[in-house]
């Protein structure tokens, strides 16, 4: 089963693998301060495989 994570915030593919299943927490540790080499930002251990999220209106400032 092909696994994918990808940064949740910019959308970098940070691991991508054909046949192994890896620990998100290990695929994270693979980079160093567990960040983003792009965008930097701080990567949690939730894999973004298939990301599905309501889009909701809070955009208003308060
Ligand atoms: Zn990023």
């Amino acid at each position: 089963m092909p696994q994918k994570v990808v940064c949740s915030k910019c959308g970098y593919v940070l691991f991508e693998e054909e046949e192994d299943l890896k620990p998100p927490d290990e695929i994270i540790q693979m980079f160093e301060d567990e960040r983003c080499p792009k965008c930097g930002h701080k990567l949690s251990v939730v894999p973004v495989k298939v990301e599905i999220m309501p889009l909701k209106k809070s955009r208003r400032s308060k």
